[in-house]
């Protein structure tokens, strides 16, 4: 596969919602599965995809904090020459989560790439000096605008599709905490005449939604909650899912009901550790997989 240039392909550097699995500090069951070396599930980490259309070139869509560990595992990412080199060309932001942007730190070591993100997310790394750690005449920062397709490099084109967020504060209780930042973002990289989308965080699967996915050849979409309720059912947070910027898969209006019907492949990633699709074998899972869905995991390798 690896001589095989001009061929859209995609590696799935981690495949966990922010938290990972097992996160450091749940005992939910499925993460005590993981530490029990349960082979029913395979511990993952937390959001991030590799694309390239020119098979030596990589875009990463997403800076998890663990990139780092991602790169050691993936050696597509290894430097190819002597001394300081890498075959990653670009980073794409898509999200202002943590575990969206918090991997750009583990990209410093004066190492030239750049940073394609909507002016939202620039404004974060702005604001936030610690991201000058990467070194501005190295590093570029470009802005892109929502739905203006840019040549982003490894023979791809790149487009960001707004994504239904968390829900507005204004709509919140007035005692609630505040949402973290939003809007998110998926990314559509375009290359040898194939498409490929990764959205990680959608709230809502509106019918402008649905029309940008049908799109996609491969599409990786949120897979965070298996209900709209589990953080709550599970004692682990009082927020549903959907206030969390992030649609169910079951249930009417869910993911797997609202998608069922699309062309292209589609693999759930993003997936919380509470999720019982992580669980091989469970109910759910073969849900998901009647539905048409698979299930990413780390080191997944799709060509698209
Ligand atoms: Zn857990």
């Amino acid at each position: 596969m690896i001589d095989r240039p001009a061929e859209p392909r995609a590696i799935v550097l981690g495949s966990a919602a922010g938290g990972g699995f097992p996160q450091w500090n749940c005992g939910c069951r499925l993460c005590n599965l993981v530490r029990a070396g349960d082979e029913r599930v395979r511990p993952a980490t937390q959001v991030s995809v590799a694309a390239t259309c020119n098979g030596t070139d990589w875009m990463v869509i997403g800076a998890s904090p663990d990139l780092r560990q991602q790169i050691l595992q993936t050696p597509s990412l290894w430097p190819r020459n002597d001394g300081r080199d890498s075959p990653i060309v670009g980073v794409v932001l898509t999200g202002g989560d943590i575990d969206a942007l918090a991997g750009l730190l583990v990209l410093r070591e004066r190492q030239a790439f750049n940073i394609f993100a909507p002016r939202s997310l620039l404004e974060v790394l702005q604001q936030n000096p610690v991201f000058d750690v990467l070194d501005p005449t190295l590093v570029r920062r470009i802005e892109i605008a929502p739905l203006e397709p840019v040549v982003c490099g490894a023979g791809l084109t790149l487009t960001l599709l707004p994504m239904p967020g968390k829900i507005p504060l204004y709509l919140e209780d007035r005692s609630a905490a505040q949402p973290e930042a939003g809007p998110s973002y998926a990314a559509l990289l375009e290359g040898a005449g194939r498409r490929m989308i990764v959205a990680a965080a959608c709230a809502d699967i509106t019918d402008e939604v649905h029309e940008r996915l049908r799109q996609a050849d491969v599409l990786f979409f949120d897979g965070t909650l298996f209900t709209d309720d589990e953080m709550i059912a599970a004692g682990l947070g009082q927020k549903t899912g959907r206030r969390m910027g992030h649609v169910p898969l079951s249930g009417p209006g869910g993911t797997l009901a609202r998608l069922a019907g699309l062309p292209g492949r589609r693999i759930l990633l993003h997936i919380n550790n509470t999720n019982p699709v992580l669980l091989d074998g469970s109910p759910e899972r073969r849900q998901a997989e009647e539905a048409g869905f698979e299930i990413a995991y780390d080191g997944m390798e799709v060509l698209w």
